[in-house]
């Protein structure tokens, strides 16, 4: 059984092409993070070298083996392998060496299995010439070798590469839908549920992380409250607070993004509170923060600010200078000077002590 979730039409097509022996030789899996790519190849990992019948059975001793990573002829390529060197900690692009391992890997006969399987993972990290020198290998398929290549975006992949793998798009599943699943299927009580369907926007595989580490919710928890904190403190604390985010944003930049696009999801909450959709929040364990906080903005202030959060996001992608960018931030979110009412900041600690 397919252990992927939602993905009906792709599922769909990969059975065809296992029954009908007319797979491709090489894929490329699209999606956001946490959407189930990984799954998915995994999953057709064990199709291809099921032992049972009705393949991916899940249970025989070679599906076993390659959800547990330990399949002589299922092989994870990225930028974090299982690697503890140095060499291999501060990687930022998946490099030409490894491809070069890769391809005499994929020269060799399957060892236990019927098919080779390399996954790549984070695609858009191959550098020029490992690109390159994947290239050839998709140009000349290898019989009983199988590459999947896995991406969050294809526009960062050469056309070269993308044009010679058959591109496949898993997108996230509906709220309800993810919702029911965690519920049904992972024994996950209703109110949490409800809570990680909004919070993953239906890529399962962070609902199901959020589920069984605590610690992911209470780092949001955190994020929103510090959110809450800015918003009605002055420009001072404001800019203190940017010094901290571009010191981070040196470090990680994907961290600052997880901030941004929280907020963002804060703001568009708002919008939805204040024209009467609040069925459809993302965060729907802080209604009453939202509701209470939308009395205080214009519709106009909120829409303004929203775009300011996804231009600051595209500016940082475009490595503008971060500090600089997260300051206008700061100076187009609207606040206590730009609100009528004063109190908002006493009243919403009040109601969220
Ligand atoms: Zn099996």
């Amino acid at each position: 059984m397919w252990q992927v979730v939602g993905q009906t039409r792709v599922v769909a097509l990969l059975q065809r092409g296992l029954e009908k022996e007319s797979l491709a030789h090489a894929y490329l899996l699209v999606g956001p993070p946490h959407v189930g790519k990984m799954t998915l190849a995994l999953n057709l990992a064990q199709a291809l070298n099921c032992q049972a019948t009705e393949p991916p059975c899940g249970e025989c001793a070679s599906c076993q083996k390659i959800a547990l990573a330990n399949h002589a002829d299922v092989q994870i390529i990225g930028l974090a392998q299982n690697e503890n060197s140095a060499e291999a900690k501060l990687r930022t692009e998946i490099s030409i060496d490894q491809i070069r391992q890769m391809q005499h890997s994929a020269s060799l006969p399957p060892f236990e299995g019927k098919y080779k399987i390399f996954i790549i993972e984070g695609a858009e990290f191959l550098s020029t010439e490992a690109a390159n020198c994947l290239l050839k290998t998709l140009e000349e398929p290898i019989g009983k070798v199988i590459f999947i290549l896995l991406t969050t975006n294809d526009r960062l992949l050469p056309a070269t590469v993308v044009s010679r793998c058959q591109r496949l798009e898993l997108t996230p599943l509906a709220a309800a839908e993810a919702e029911a699943v965690l519920n049904s299927h992972w024994d996950i009580e209703p109110q949490k549920a409800k809570l990680l369907a909004r919070l993953s926007h239906g890529c399962l595989g962070w609902a199901l992380l959020a589920a069984f580490d605590d610690g992911l919710l209470s780092q949001r928890a955190e994020k929103i409250d510090r959110l809450l904190e800015i918003i009605n403190t002055d420009y001072e604390e404001r800019f203190t607070y940017v010094t901290q985010l571009a010191a981070q944003f040196t470090r990680n930049r994907g961290l600052v993004q997880e901030i941004l696009d929280l907020w963002l999801d804060w703001w568009r909450d708002l919008l939805l509170v204040k024209v009467g959709c609040g069925d459809i929040i993302t965060n729907v364990d802080r209604l009453a923060t939202l509701v209470e906080m939308a009395e205080g903005y214009s519709l106009a202030q909120i829409k303004a600010f929203i775009n300011s959060i996804q231009a600051a996001g595209e500016q940082l992608r475009q490595n503008a200078n971060p500090r600089l960018v997260l300051e206008v931030l700061m100076l187009d979110m609207p606040g206590k000077e730009g609100r009528s009412e004063k109190n908002l900041a006493a009243r919403l600690s009040v109601k969220n002590g």
